[in-house]
């Protein structure tokens, strides 16, 4: 059986139905020709001129990248801007582009749930839940919280979130000694849900990355913070959709890049 690009998309949005993305991102595909039959799909976390470098030397062709391409903008592709040199190289092979983002940042089985069931939580709920007559019947909504199957001190919780992420460092705001019940998910650079974890009575909220003020902010709101960094937060998931997709098309190759890491380093 042969598939054409247009047979992954439709899984993808199934998976991660579209429609609730958040209104300002830029999902779906993004470039290629939907009628193209491929025998390969490479996913990662975000489209870089190496990851292309990759996606082209394996054959890829379809990249699934959790960051959009194309975020803003752009009235001119050419060789001028590292950007504009990759996306002539991808389309000159043949390579398209999807990216589900903040759809899967928010699906039934995606990145904020799976974290969620990682850390054990239990009723878990979304944070900021899709309005009734909206899409709440394939998503209940963006970001996750739920409870501690037992309490345990913030300090326990970082050597299990540690784990889990697979990190030897985070980030935290709070004391160290402070109970935690309730626990707060927001994959990515997402402390704007500080809010509505404050509101549902999160003890903590766990973040991919947060600014300074946002820090304050939950120092000032004594909720506590736990910065995992965006690439932890949500590579994983980009791992696990390329099993999904594996299983799901077994004729096909598929992987998460190899060449992708995280450039923040600890020095
Ligand atoms: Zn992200």
């Amino acid at each position: 059986m042969s598939n054409n690009v247009q047979n992954i998309c439709d899984f993808l949005d199934q998976f991660a139905p579209l429609v609730t993305a958040e209104s300002w991102d830029n999902v779906g595909l993004l470039l290629g020709d939907s009628a193209c039959e491929i025998d390969s799909i490479l996913t990662c976390l975000t489209l870089t001129p190496d990851v292309a470098a990759e996606a082209i030397e394996r054959k890829a062709g379809l990249i699934v990248t959790h960051h959009p391409i194309l975020f803003q903008a752009v009235q001119k592709i050419t060789t001028a801007t590292p950007e504009g040199r990759m996306l002539l190289d991808l389309a000159a092979n043949h390579v398209a582009v999807y990216s589900p983002h903040t759809a899967f940042d928010s699906a039934i089985k995606g990145i904020n749930q799976q974290w969620s069931e990682q850390l054990n939580l239990q009723n878990i709920q979304p944070l900021r839940p899709f309005s009734e007559n909206e899409v709440s019947d394939i998503s209940p909504g963006s970001g996750r919280c739920g409870d501690l199957p037992e309490s345990v001190s913030l300090s326990r919780l970082m050597l299990t979130v540690k784990q889990t992420c697979k990190i030897k460092q985070l980030q935290f705001v709070g004391e160290s000694d402070s109970t935690i019940n309730k626990v707060a998910v927001a994959c990515g650079a997402a402390a704007e849900f500080m809010h509505e974890a404050t509101l549902l009575n999160c003890d903590v909220l766990i973040t991919g990355e947060a600014r300074f003020h946002a820090c304050l902010e939950a120092r000032t709101k004594q909720i506590a913070l736990i910065l995992v960094g965006h690439y932890a937060s949500e590579r994983f998931a980009c791992e696990q959709l390329a099993t999904i997709l594996q299983a799901e098309f077994p004729e096909l190759t598929t992987s998460a890049s190899q060449i992708e890491s995280d450039p923040i380093q600890f020095g």
